[in-house]
């Protein structure tokens, strides 16, 4: 049997830590949207050859135990006992290492599939805890839909959808690693989020009052490598962005807009400057 499965980019409406937890891991306090920016998962299983193999159209990208989507497999695997081999195939179109949650977002989509094929019967609940022992990013991601994330990321609180908007998502030709970010943080000089305020105006789906509580405590730490990012989230503003910030820890910035005409405006300024732009709706 073969599923595919759409595995959306991520966005960081807001994204803070409170704290470290003895495991050196941050404790999050983020709310996340998708966004219609998206790789297709394809997943096949096979009796012979009873091996793991994916595949993808990226150069970038591992295709052994290194990639989430294969590690995805791997745990379903194990832990269901399941002997059949599994190949994958992924046409990725979201930039990789950007602060989109590219490889989380096929891994989850990997689990997704292979509840289905298996007929495991987990529940998105029940999949989003097999997730967490992935990575920080895969539970959201087993639902995609805006939603507070918190603990180490398992604890996902789906939130009302909200009206239709319009975000323009850039990345700039800048690597960042996330493991480097997150052990730099000092959490004596965090500037912290009233994340509670924005919880409670998307509640109301108030986004007027939402987007003034929007934000992300990492953009001074990845900033003060790539002032660049600095200056495309104040240009984006300048053209009129209800609101413009870094996704996770960069360099991706995007921003959000509520007619797709100002969304288009901002795509056609930056294009000289940033090529891998894209307008899209957040799902
Ligand atoms: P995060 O913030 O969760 O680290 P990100 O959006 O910044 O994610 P990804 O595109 O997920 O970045 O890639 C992060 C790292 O994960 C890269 O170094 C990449 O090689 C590795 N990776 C493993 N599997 C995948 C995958 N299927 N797609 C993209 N990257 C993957």
């Amino acid at each position: 049997m073969i599923v595919t499965e759409k595995a959306p980019a991520k966005l960081n409406l807001s994204l803070d830590t409170p704290m470290r937890y003895l495991d050196g891991l941050p404790k999050w306090d983020m709310v996340m949207v998708s966004a219609d920016l998206a790789d297709y998962v394809t997943v096949e299983t096979h009796r012979r050859p009873a091996t793991i193999k994916v595949y993808t159209n990226s150069g970038f990208l591992p295709n052994d135990q290194r990639n989430l989507a294969y590690q995805a497999a791997h745990i379903l695997r194990t832990r269901f006992h399941r002997k059949d081999g599994v190949t994958i195939n992924i046409k990725k179109q979201i930039p990789v290492a950007a602060g989109l949650g590219g490889g989380s977002s096929d891994a989850a989509a990997v689990l997704r599939a292979l509840n289905n094929i298996w007929r495991l019967g987990l529940s998105l609940d029940e999949l989003a805890k097999v997730a967490l022992a992935i990575d920080s990013d895969v539970p959201y991601c087993i639902y995609n839909k805006l939603a507070h994330v918190t603990g180490h990321g398992e604890k996902v609180e789906l939130l009302p959808a909200q009206p239709h908007y319009w975000a323009v998502i850039a990345k700039q030709q800048i690597s960042v690693s996330t493991p480097q970010i997150l052990r730099q943080i000092n959490y004596e000089q965090l500037v912290h989020l009233d994340n509670a305020k924005l919880i409670a105006s998307l509640k109301e789906q108030n986004w007027q009052e939402a987007v003034k509580y929007m934000g992300n405590v990492l953009e001074p730490l990845t900033m003060q490598y790539y002032p660049e990012i600095g200056r495309l989230k104040q240009k984006m503003i300048d053209l009129g962005a209800d609101v413009a910030q870094m996704s996770g820890t960069g360099p991706t910035v995007f921003a959000i807009c509520h007619t797709e005409s100002r969304a288009k405006r901002i795509q056609n300024s930056i294009r000289g400057f940033c090529r891998d732009v894209h307008v899209v709706t957040l799902l």
